[in-house]
């Protein structure tokens, strides 16, 4: 490969892009950034001090603490997976339930939040093979990305895929709860005004509602032969 990518890839709620993301990290060598699991660590730091609430979410107290969130990552050393820190505490399992999932698209849409988890990204992209999955990677963090995926599914596809995956995971869910959550979020990700879930205009689309990740991975081969035909 000639130089080292950046790899933008975003998409709707639960369209397994940081399975189809991590795969393509791990065959070129590049290091994986799932910036959803930044909003969703945010998310789970404001619920512990109590600024979120059923009816009422304390945005000025998040806004005054948002510098308090510090997100790292690091490689798990038994499952040898990559885990999410924040504030140095491993919160992976944590930031994955349904009760963060229900509240990450209203932190998510506070513009602090945003510029905040934004600042960190930018400085872990820097000049290394890198990719990243979000809703705004190609949009707004990386808009010069070399590559840019749109990722999207049918809504029972993907939530029979999140249902499974939670399932397999030992968390006791419900397939109708989940599918409201799905949709739910990406309504709020779609209509923020701050960066909002869209397609950048030179992403490409990957509808991956009947294939399978081998599939999806064969499709990604050919569009980066052809990106590094023409570039
Ligand atoms: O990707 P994941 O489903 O874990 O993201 C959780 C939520 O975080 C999204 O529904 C969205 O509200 C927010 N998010 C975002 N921008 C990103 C990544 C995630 O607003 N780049």
């Amino acid at each position: 490969m000639k130089r080292e990518l950046t790899i933008a890839i975003d998409g709707y709620s639960s369209c397994g892009k940081s399975t189809f993301a991590k795969l393509i990290a791990k065959k070129l060598g590049y290091l994986y950034i799932d910036s959803g699991s930044m909003y969703r660590s945010a998310t789970l730091y404001f619920l512990r001090k109590g600024y979120i609430g059923a009816d009422n979410i304390n945005v000025d107290a998040i806004i005054e603490d948002i510098n308090q969130v510090a997100i790292s990552f690091e490689m798990d050393k038994i499952s040898g997976e990559q885990v999410t820190l924040l504030n140095g505490e491993n919160v992976e399992a944590k930031i994955r339930g349904i009760e963060v999932s229900g509240f990450v698209s209203q932190i998510s849409a506070i513009a602090e939040v945003r510029s905040h988890m934004v600042a960190i990204l930018r400085s872990i992209g820097g000049n290394r093979g890198i990719v990243m999955d979000g809703r705004d990677i190609g949009t707004v963090v990386f808009p010069d990305a070399d590559i840019k995926i749109f990722m999207t599914a049918s809504v029972d596809v993907r939530a029979k895929r999140r249902f499974d995956e939670l399932s397999g995971k030992g968390v006791s869910v419900d397939l109708e709860e989940i599918k409201n959550n799905i949709i739910a979020r990406d309504l709020t990700d779609e209509n923020r005004d701050i960066s909002p879930l869209r397609r950048a205009d030179d992403a490409v689309i990957l509808d991956n509602s009947r294939m399978t990740i081998k599939q999806q991975m064969v499709w990604f081969e050919e569009l980066l032969e052809k990106y590094l035909d023409e570039n």
